[in-house]
């Protein structure tokens, strides 16, 4: 976006306003809402008008018992009050994102304003990627920019769909969507190496395509978490009543041979902080990763775990975390994450570049008070987590395509 001109011109903005509202519908959170300010401000600031699509929740998953809309739950209405006062500019709002009410507020917005379109999600053709409501959608506007990150693996009509209707001189990425693809490529595609991934969190099964795909790229590979004892189980070793997916060991199996294959060194925790119980106050014990006794469960890495994780985080020059090392919601079993999270912060300091996303990892360093100590930390989780497993996101597509012609 930073190579088009604004002036004059009335911008469709996708943007993710999805706050968290508590039960008087007041925002919570307005971290989603900040990270689009830059876009909205560069737009505004060179004398074109902000027309903001956004969706809120799931509306139509959530109907009213007599099968009706509950507007009130999810209206972008909401949020107006608050983006009027973080953009200091004025903000109109329109209580639907298409038709006549819509059109008539687009054309009488002035250079400088703010045009709030009610949730995109209220229609069915949103998530359907409808071309028709797309259309409509583009209608509004004389050029589109994408910054909804969080959104961008969706092929949903404001986030996708909508860009073939601009010609691709009208359609760019916003500042915030900028960054996130320019530090995941950073990452991913032409790392400073050494390039060194940890992955953690609960479940082998939801990162099987990152793994596959980290062992393409990266120099280390080092898996924590709940989704550790897979591998160790895999490798024969007893892990008592820890989280384990008996259906992937195979897998794990064939990921490890991968690791060793491709000369990647491949890390799993050699001691774990064991727990007889899944709570705050159970009896804890440290003891070898392979030798967990029935009855217990690790919920955490243990010492030596944190010793190796970080001499080899602190050798990267590349680094990219998804997924805690434990049960960091749970103080007692919130050391390996915390640890791993500092060691990326001092790596960071002597010069390499981290980046946490797709996950848990976010939160954790966020929780942590870390995350202006870590290069980047991703908005997007989902969307990250594809685009680390190597997959093209429709929303990023689309306005990349240049042989997408403009549709009528
Ligand atoms: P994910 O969403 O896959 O990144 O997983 C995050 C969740 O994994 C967090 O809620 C953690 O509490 C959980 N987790 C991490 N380590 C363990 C473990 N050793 N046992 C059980 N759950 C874990």
């Amino acid at each position: 976006m930073k190579n088009l001109s604004f002036h004059g011109k009335k911008v469709l903005v996708r943007v993710d306003f999805n706050v968290p509202l508590d039960a008087n519908h007041r925002i919570t959170d307005d971290t989603r809402m900040r990270a689009a300010l830059p876009t909205i401000r560069m737009i505004l600031d060179q004398g074109g008008a902000v027309i903001l699509m956004s969706h809120l929740g799931r509306p139509l998953k959530k109907k009213r018992p007599d099968g009706t809309l509950d507007v009130e739950a999810f209206t972008l209405r909401h949020l107006v009050e608050h983006l009027m006062e973080i953009t200091r500019a004025s903000v109109h709002f329109a209580d639907d994102c298409i038709g006549t009410t819509a059109a008539s507020a687009a054309q009488a917005l002035l250079p400088g304003e703010i045009l709030l379109l009610e949730n995109t999600r209220f229609h069915e053709g949103e998530e359907k990627g409808d071309p028709a409501m797309a259309k409509a959608l583009a209608s509004l506007g004389d050029i589109y920019i994408n910054d909804a990150f969080g959104t961008a693996h969706r092929a949903h009509a404001s986030t996708a769909i909508i860009a073939s209707y601009f010609p691709p001189e009208n359609r760019a990425f916003g500042l915030l969507m900028d960054a996130e693809l320019a530090n995941a490529a950073r990452t991913m595609d032409h790392p400073e190496r050494p390039l060194v991934a940890i992955v953690g969190g609960a479940k082998v099964s939801d990162k099987i395509l990152l793994l596959e795909n980290l062992l393409e790229k990266v120099d280390g590979l080092i898996v924590g978490g709940g989704m550790a004892y897979t591998f160790i189980k895999a490798q024969g070793g007893s892990i008592g009543q820890s989280l384990v997916e008996d259906d992937l060991l195979d897998l794990a199996r064939q990921l490890i041979e991968k690791a060793r294959a491709k000369h990647v060194r491949f890390l799993l925790p050699p001691d774990s902080l064991i727990a007889d119980r899944f709570a705050p106050d159970a009896e804890t014990r440290i003891v070898p990763t392979a030798e967990i006794p029935d009855g217990w469960m690790g919920l955490d890495i243990g010492p030596e775990a944190i010793a190796s994780f970080r001499a080899m985080i602190l050798e990267a020059r590349t680094i990219l975390w998804n997924g805690p090392m434990g049960v960091f919601e749970m103080p007692a079993f919130a050391t390996g994450t915390l640890q791993v999270a500092q060691a990326l912060a001092e790596a960071t300091a002597g010069g390499a570049f981290s980046l946490v996303g797709g996950g848990d990892s976010v939160t954790a360093v966020n929780q942590m008070g870390l995350a202006d100590q870590v290069s980047f930390v991703s908005t997007g989780g989902g969307a990250m987590l594809e685009l680390l497993e190597g997959k093209t996101l429709p929303g990023v597509a689309a306005i990349r395509d240049q042989d997408l012609p403009a549709k009528d």
